[in-house]
This record gives C-alpha cells, structure tokens and sequence, in this order.
C-alpha cells in the first residue's frame, strides 16, 4: 500500500511487489551540498546519478520516500517523443532546437535502459515497442503523418494493419496501429528504487521524510529550508512535478494536477497470457480521453486511465477501466482484478514539460504530462548539465518562464468539463 494516501490511490500493484526501499535517513540538521535536489522521483535521482558523473557533491530532499510519487505508481511506459509530432515541434522551437528536443525526447528510453543496465537495476525492463493502436480513420491518419515525420530524421516506425494490430495486442477493436521500436517498459517503482540505490551508492545524499518548505537565495547560494534546519546549496534542482506545492510560488500555478488511475489482474493463466500483448509491448490508444496499458513480469494485465479529483467517482473511474479490459479482452473472462491505484499527473497549457530558471541558482524541470517516466529520466540529465555549468543555451531543452495559468483557480472544473467533451467526441468520432 502506497502511505499517506486515501485506499482509492494506495493499493498498488507496484508498492506490493517493490524491493526493499534504501535507508534513506530524514536530514537531522542544518547541512552543506553543492547541489540540492528536491524530489526523489526519476527526475532527481536522475539528475543526481547524472551528477555523480561530474564528481558534484549531491544531496536529495524527499518529503516521503523515493519513488512514493508517480514514478513509483505509474503504467512501467516509457514510450519516445513529446506531445508534438516532429514538423511541428521544429515549427514551433526552430531546426535546432526542435532537433535536439527530438533527439532527446525520442532516445530518452534508451537512456533510461542504459542506466538500468550500467546500474544493473532490476526491474523487469524490456525494450519490446511501443504500439500506439488506432480505433478510426482519422487517429490512423495521424499515425501515418507520424511515422513520415519520424522517417525524415532517420526513425523507422512501423505501421500496423488492422490484423497486425489484433494479433500483437490480442483484441479487434482497433482499425491498424503504428510500433515504435524506440519504446520500453518496466517495473516503475523498481526503476525508480534502482536509480535512488545507484546514486547512494555513487555517493549521494538522500533523505526521505525530509519536506523542503522554502527557498532563501541571496544570488551566490540558496538556503533550503527543511524541518532539520537549512541547507545550503550553490544550486537547487526543483523535480516535485504533480506533487509541486507552494515551495516557490510560481511553479505551483503553472501545473495542473490531474489524476490518473490503474487497475491490475492477478497473474493470467498461461494460455490466456499467451493472447495478450504476446510480444511484452507496452500500448496507449489514440483517443483522447485514452487508456494504456501492459503486462507485468508475473503475466498481470495493467490497464491505466483517467481518475477525477472525488475518490468516490475515482473508483466508479476504476471500476470502468475493469470493464472496459474485460471488453477489450473478452478471454480475460473471470480472471480478477487485485490491485487499483493512482497518482496525479502534471498538466501544462503547452502540454510540454517546463525547464524553468526560478531563481539565480534554482532550475525546475516539471509538467511532463503524463509521459515523464523515460522523459524525467532525460530533463534530470538535462539539469545536471546546467548544474554543473553547461550555458542555458546549450541545454538540449528550451529554458522558460514559470508563467502561471490565468485563472488557476478554476483547474478542476475545467478539467472535468474538457474530460466529458473529450469522451462525447471520441463516441461520436469527431
Ligand atoms: C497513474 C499514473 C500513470 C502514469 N503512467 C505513465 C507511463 O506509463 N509512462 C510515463 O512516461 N509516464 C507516466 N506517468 C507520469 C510519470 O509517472 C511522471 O511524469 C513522472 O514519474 C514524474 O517524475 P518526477 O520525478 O518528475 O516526479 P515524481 O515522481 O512525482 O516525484 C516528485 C517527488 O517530489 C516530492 N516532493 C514534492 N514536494 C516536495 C517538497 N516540498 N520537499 C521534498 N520533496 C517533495 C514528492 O514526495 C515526490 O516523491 C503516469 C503517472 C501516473 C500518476
């Protein structure tokens, strides 16, 4: 069970098959680092093993444990790319740029293999695919533009027909498909848990339980305010992400929390194994309000999708995603369902994540959107860089304000209200 969560989010499936969590003792006084990092999720201790590279003294802030937010609750997907499509990240960021976002974004997955084979973490990772499947003409469409933009910078994607599809995933609802070899898939909180032992062991400073409540700079260093006493730090790395609260104003206003929630089978006997997702890819559709999922290490069936901010319509939410896999996966016939769980994902206007300077000596990389479990594991990359010095304008992601979302206050309305339109358009086709 997930601590400090209502039962709606806490049964996860992850937090009951996770290692052990490294001793990570909360701070117990006023302290030094070069480096601060706040949040223990893949952005930060990505950001700190990265930095153990440039041989920086690093410690890591967590208010919970490492991996208690939605890195260690999420769908194991960690799927390339940005929200945009490459003709139109180029457009909007220019050649270079958008190139770079590209590159980073598209090999993120790789990178994030990378660490778990340097690091030998154990989190039954495999660098199967991704499918992205199409239930009409005009999602397949869209998949087709997709794998000719990704063709002009060297990427070979692979679209499906409609029988393709249903033999890989192992149902005929979908119309084709498209198969991005670039994509991977774990267990996340092992990931997660993985990253946090090789930083530790690379020399890093974690502490758990240890809430940052405010940030002091005077332009040379920061004090980092936590319970135990300050520390004091030449640079902070902001990576709370969803769980972002008023540490630094701004950011806050930036991000809207959304929920997302998943569901899990018990094991599946070998033969109805055998007929979904037989090649171990991980598949999110292309609707609007979408559902993703993949099979765990031990043959369980995860199906992810939307939550809502009331846990009682939250477990109606969960109740659906049961309903919509035993109609998706006929064969699943009575096999049950044993976990359900969730976390918040951060939503941006841009529906891009954020590279933020908040302050002389204080970087923020937040808002991923839903698709940060391989993508955090790069912008933490990214921070070390500009940690250890590398000039803004050099990073492989754009520097931006933290401007915040005009009427802010209004996030959870809207967001229910542009939920309910997205399912009416995607019933109705449009
Ligand atoms: C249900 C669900 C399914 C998802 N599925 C996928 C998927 O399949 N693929 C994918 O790419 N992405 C997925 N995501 C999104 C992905 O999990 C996130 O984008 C990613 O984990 C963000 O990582 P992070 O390290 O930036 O933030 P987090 O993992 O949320 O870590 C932030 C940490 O900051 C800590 N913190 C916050 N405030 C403070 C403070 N003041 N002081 C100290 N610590 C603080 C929090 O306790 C938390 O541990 C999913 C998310 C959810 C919730």
């Amino acid at each position: 069970m997930i601590a400090n969560e209502p039962s709606v989010l806490a049964n996860s499936l992850w937090a009951a098959t996770a290692q052990p969590v490294p001793d990570c003792a909360p701070l117990d006084s006023a302290a030094e680092a070069e480096v601060v990092i706040i949040g223990a999720g893949v952005t930060g201790l990505s950001a700190a093993l990265h930095l153990t590279q440039h041989g920086i003294d690093t410690m890591v802030l967590e208010a919970e444990t490492p991996g208690w937010g939605a890195s260690g609750r999420n769908g194991g997907q960690f799927n390339p790319g940005l929200k945009y499509d490459p003709d139109a990240l180029i457009a909007r960021f220019g050649q270079a740029m958008g190139e770079r976002m590209l590159h980073l974004s598209g090999s993120a997955p790789d990178l994030a293999m990378a660490l778990i084979a340097r690091h030998e973490i154990s989190c039954d990772a495999l660098q199967s695919g991704w499918i992205q499947p199409a239930h009409d003409a005009a999602s397949m469409r869209a998949l087709e533009r997709r794998a000719e933009q990704w063709a002009r910078h060297g990427i070979s994607l692979q679209l499906l027909d409609q029988e393709t599809v249903a033999q890989m995933i192992g149902t005929r609802i979908y119309i084709g498909g498209l198969l991005d070899p670039r994509g991977a898939n774990a267990h996340p909180l092992n990931y997660t848990l993985g990253l946090a032992r090789a930083a530790r062991a690379a020399g890093v400073r974690i502490h758990a339980k240890t809430r940052v409540t405010s940030l002091k700079t005077n332009g040379d260093f920061t004090l980092v305010q936590t319970a135990a006493g300050p520390v004091r730090a030449r640079r902070v790395l902001i990576c709370t992400n969803a769980e972002t609260d008023g540490l630094c104003p701004p950011l806050e206003r930036t991000l809207v929390p959304v929920r997302s929630v998943q569901v899990a089978t018990a094991p599946l006997p070998d033969d109805i194994r055998r007929t979904i997702l037989p090649g171990l890819q991980a598949a999110s559709d292309s609707r609007r309000v979408m559902v993703y999922y993949k099979m765990d290490g031990a043959g369980r069936l995860l199906m992810g999708g939307r939550g809502d901010y009331s846990n009682a319509t939250t477990a109606k939410l969960q109740e659906n995603l049961r309903q919509v896999s035993r109609k998706m996966f006929p064969q699943l016939g009575n096999v049950p369902f044993e976990y359900a769980w969730g976390g918040y994902v951060a939503m941006t206007a841009s529906h891009l994540p954020h590279l933020s300077r908040l302050a002389e000596g204080v970087m923020s990389a937040t808002g991923f959107n839903g698709r940060g479990l391989a993508l955090g594991t790069a912008m933490g990359k990214v921070l070390a860089d500009w940690a250890a010095g590398v000039p803004e304008a050099a990073l492989d992601f754009p520097v931006t304000p933290a401007r915040p979302l005009p009427f802010h206050f209004l996030r959870k309305p809207a967001v229910r209200s542009a939920v309910v339109l997205f399912r009416l358009r995607d019933t109705l086709g449009l």
